[in-house]
């Protein structure tokens, strides 16, 4: 089997097909994929030796660094037990621990149950499956229609994918099955008709900010109008914490820092550190009693997936928990936030959620903003941009010295590019 970079890129371009990737170019002669080979904290290391900052955490998912050694020791210890074994008619004890710990994460004791999958889009449409079955079976068949927002990026499956507000997303153009209303404010759905208020199931949300559309702010206080107004209608909430979660935004969770605790709290990315695949959809004991019945009344849930509840995952985020607590992460956070905000001032049109940073260049030329984040490689910062938005999104384990390297090496890489920010 060849071993050298250039033979294991070769092969990559003749028989690999990687996602959301213009693949002609990709295996275009001149292009040599980047392969990643190792990584300790923030620093990831190339098939050359040559180490960059990991300026968007793996695709938004990594939280205390790579290589580190209580996730490393916990996963260790998880593979000398079993690795994998079936959560269909099945339980084991790092699911059940770690189901304890997180609807303890949130106050007020609403969430009660966490329905474990793989990824974010599975825990998303594992709560529009929830959402939609529940009204059926309990008395409002009427509530068949899903509110989203213009510009949500709600992941891929096509379940997911049909509230999605991103054309460039939905692939084929279909809307996939689910009657989905998209609304651009909250003003705009609280002046739906009364008839279309009737059907609403639920209202799903990327609470704060949305990370696909590039990082758009959601203004502040509008997380808990919204939440009133579902209440008000008896509407579900379903909040997609996929990016936003564990602390990405300053808080545990981005709903904290408007009060509120939904229906549905769909999670994934960082949940196991960004170690290894696994999401959770945590809802409340009324939406489970909801499908409770004899097997013959088919009020079951029949939703799941092969690897829902791995144990090597669900070991790996108790040991995301620990590390929380152990380095304190988020106590130590204010410091960070702080110095991205100084970081970044004076970039165009900069913005910050907590840990999350973002600034979009001014150009109708929509291919600068992958320009600058290749011109950044050279300065040693992944980061990944969406259209001419350029993220920051570093590991909540940076340091203020690596923060400073990467957002010089963002300006660096404007600077090479001449991008007008
Ligand atoms: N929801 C949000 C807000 C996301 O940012 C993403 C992925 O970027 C998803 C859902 C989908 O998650 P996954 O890629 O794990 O399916």
């Amino acid at each position: 089997m060849p071993s050298s970079p250039q033979e294991l890129a070769t092969l990559d371009q003749q028989h690999l097909w990687h996602p959301f990737t213009a693949m002609r170019q990709w295996c275009a002669p001149d292009h040599t994929p980047l392969m990643l080979v190792e990584g300790n904290g923030c620093t990831l290391r190339d098939q050359f030796g040559k180490e960059y900052l990991d300026g968007n955490a793996s695709i938004w998912t990594n939280i205390h660094g790579h290589n580190h050694p209580v996730l490393n020791a916990a996963i260790s210890a998880q593979l000398g037990k079993v690795a994998h074994t079936s959560f269909l008619g099945f339980t084991h004890e790092p699911a059940i621990r770690l189901a304890k710990e997180l609807v303890d994460l949130l106050p007020g004791g609403k969430l009660t149950r966490a329905f474990f999958t793989d990824n974010g889009s599975t825990a998303i449409e594992s709560a529009v499956r929830m959402a939609l079955q529940y009204w059926k079976q309990n008395g409002s068949p009427q509530r068949d229609t899903l509110v989203a927002f213009d510009r949500a990026y709600h992941g891929d499956t096509l379940g997911a994918a049909s509230l999605g507000g991103i054309p460039l997303f939905k692939g084929s153009g279909n809307d996939f099955g689910y009657r989905v209303i998209t609304v651009p404010s909250l003003e705009s759905l609280e002046s739906l008709s009364a008839a279309e208020q009737a059907r609403i199931a639920a209202v799903i949300i990327e609470p704060l900010i949305q990370g696909a559309a590039g990082m758009r702010l959601w203004p502040q206080g509008m997380l808990k109008a919204l939440d009133g107004w579902c209440r008000q209608q008896d509407v579900f909430l379903i909040l997609d914490e996929v990016m936003t979660g564990f602390g990405r935004t300053g808080k545990m969770f981005a709903c904290e820092h408007e009060g509120v605790v939904p229906d549905f709290l769909c999670l994934a990315k960082g949940l196991t550190g960004g170690y290894l695949p696994l999401a959770a959809t945590l809802t409340s004991e009324r939406v489970f009693e909801g499908f409770l019945g004899e097997p013959h009344e088919g009020r079951t849930f029949f939703y799941g997936h092969s690897y829902a509840g791995s144990q090597l995952g669900c070991a790996a985020a108790l040991a995301s928990l620990q590390i929380f607590r152990d380095e304190r992460v988020l106590e130590e956070l204010s410091a960070k936030i702080a110095r991205l905000g100084e970081l970044m001032k004076g970039l165009n049109d900069a913005r910050q959620c907590g840990m999350i940073a973002a600034m979009t260049i001014d150009s109708p030329d929509l291919t600068l903003g992958a320009k600058a984040s290749l011109a950044a490689r050279r300065h040693g910062l992944l980061t990944r941009p969406v259209a001419n938005t350029v993220v920051l999104m570093p590991p909540l384990c940076v340091t203020l010295d690596e923060l400073d390297r990467m957002v010089a090496a963002l300006r660096a890489a404007l600077e090479d590019i001449k991008a007008p920010a």
